[in-house]
């Protein structure tokens, strides 16, 4: 029988992951993806913790949702992801229209909790989190119908860390390898498909490995991920810097197919917010390994996060943390003001930063980040640089058409076209050399000069 699933997903790249292998558990049950709700037989909320108000926000989409049931009685409503994780049975109590909760380790389920709801009628929660290897089976990423030139591919779960204001321990449980033959298997069944890039998915990626015997740490899956015959371009994310090992760092510039770009989120540059938030480095420890990774490859983009206005946070802090800033010279900084995330440690302590000054020192975060991007930007003017190529560009115009793709720094590059939809069919998923015309604050503009 032939259905439709209308799946939406916020946060991070682990839900994006989890959404394909929904979707890929649900195509030999007969589901098609809809782009609309309205006449869909399944619709799936992939929910996110780590945004501000993230239940709320869900319960609004829900009450958008669930009055759909008056013309369709068969609709089946479910809330998959984070929220899912923490609220459990809850959610079924609170909201009337709700049929089926489950929590990212129960995503294999999927289709059994399904014929739980539509066969027996029964209203469904399933939040068992795995913690034991024995018995934990990965879904091993397949090929999509409309599969684009870049494939994630989770290579771990969980986290053993400790930080005081993340909440994905607890709902994704500890860390949990998947053995490299298994990853090794998976980019290859991508890259026959016609895959030219993957990006190796975990909470804290870089820890991969020592949950399991055999030996293989993370530097030694690039090994064995970067030999993938076909492969052009492998990244990952994300990182946490206690585990940045040499091992890893040596791999930069040699590895053919590892990018010159790494994400390593500090937090803060105030040694003393460090410990409360529980990260277990100091701001120099920081700074030393940055000094290693640029050494190692100079070329190399450097991104990072920031949370501004953690509980207790100083003037004084905020300052070193923009003194890290100016030191490390990030190329691109993802800045977040605080805010509790319930079930936390960092939820015990009193919020007592004012909104305004966390709104103040974002602003602060951003411009000093643009400072550092955009006169590095600028330089790439004149330059040609590879970049793949993957869709029409979001700003394509019917006068002014572009292409966009990334470089090997991850810098988004846009590409002047003729026309943009056979510029597409020619080029999507070709590795193309593209000179740099133009620098944005935040983007390349360009032009096609050859391709592979
Ligand atoms: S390392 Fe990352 S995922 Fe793990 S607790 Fe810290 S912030 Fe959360």
């Amino acid at each position: 029988m032939q259905r439709s699933v209308y799946v939406q997903t916020f946060g991070c790249q682990m839900n994006t992951y989890d959404t394909e292998r929904m979707l890929q558990l649900l195509r030999p049950e007969g589901y098609e993806p809809t782009n609309d709700a309205s006449s869909a037989d399944l619709i799936l909320l992939n929910s996110c913790t780590v945004r501000d108000k993230a239940e709320q926000k869900l319960m609004s989409h829900l009450g958008t949702f669930t009055p759909l049931k008056e013309h369709n009685p068969d609709l089946v409503i479910g809330v998959a992801g984070c929220v899912a994780q923490q609220e459990g049975e809850r959610l079924l109590k609170k909201v009337k229209g709700l049929d089926l909760v489950f929590g990212p380790d129960n995503v294999d389920s999927l289709p059994e909790l399904l014929r739980r709801v539509r066969e027996r009628g029964e209203r469904v929660s399933e939040t068992e989190l795995h913690k034991k290897r024995e018995g934990y089976q990965f879904i091993a990423g397949e090929p999509s119908p409309d599969q684009g030139p870049t494939a994630m591919v989770t290579v771990m779960k969980g986290c053993n860390k400790n930080c005081a204001f993340c909440i994905v321990p607890q709902v994704r449980g500890r860390e949990l390898s998947k053995p490299a033959d298994e990853v090794v298997a998976e980019v290859r069944r991508f890259v026959e498909s016609g895959v030219r890039e993957v990006m190796l998915l975990g909470q804290n990626v870089n820890s991969y490995g020592h949950d399991r015997a055999d030996g293989v740490l993370f530097a030694d899956l690039l090994d064995r991920v970067d030999a993938v015959p076909g492969l052009e371009r492998m990244r990952f994310t994300t990182s946490h810097p206690w585990d940045c090992t040499d091992a890893l760092i040596e791999r930069f510039g040699r590895l053919r197919t590892l990018c010159e770009y790494f994400h390593l989120p500090v937090q803060s540059g105030s040694d003393r917010i460090l410990e409360l938030m529980r990260r277990g480095y100091t701001a120099a420890e920081y700074t030393e390994r940055a000094d290693r990774i640029r050494a190692q490859a100079p070329d190399l983009h450097l991104s990072t996060d920031v949370i501004v206005g953690f509980p207790g946070e100083t003037e004084a802090d905020f300052q070193e943390t923009l003194a890290l800033i100016d030191r490390v010279q990030f190329d691109l900084i993802y800045g977040f003001k605080y805010s509790p995330r319930p079930g936390t440690k960092a939820a015990q302590y009193e919020d007592d930063v004012p909104e305004e000054v966390k709104v103040e020192r974002l602003a602060r975060v951003f411009e000093r980040g643009e400072a550092i991007r955009r006169p590095r930007l600028a330089t790439y003017t004149g330059e040609t640089m590879e970049v793949l190529v993957e869709a029409p560009a979001k700003s394509s115009k019917a006068n002014d058409q572009q292409l966009t793709g990334r470089s090997r720094h991850n810098i988004v590059v846009n590409i002047k076209v003729g026309n943009a939809a056979l510029a597409l069919f020619r080029w999507r998923g070709k590795l193309a050399q593209v000179r740099i015309t133009k620098a944005f604050a935040h983007s390349l503009l360009g032009e096609f000069v050859t391709v592979d």
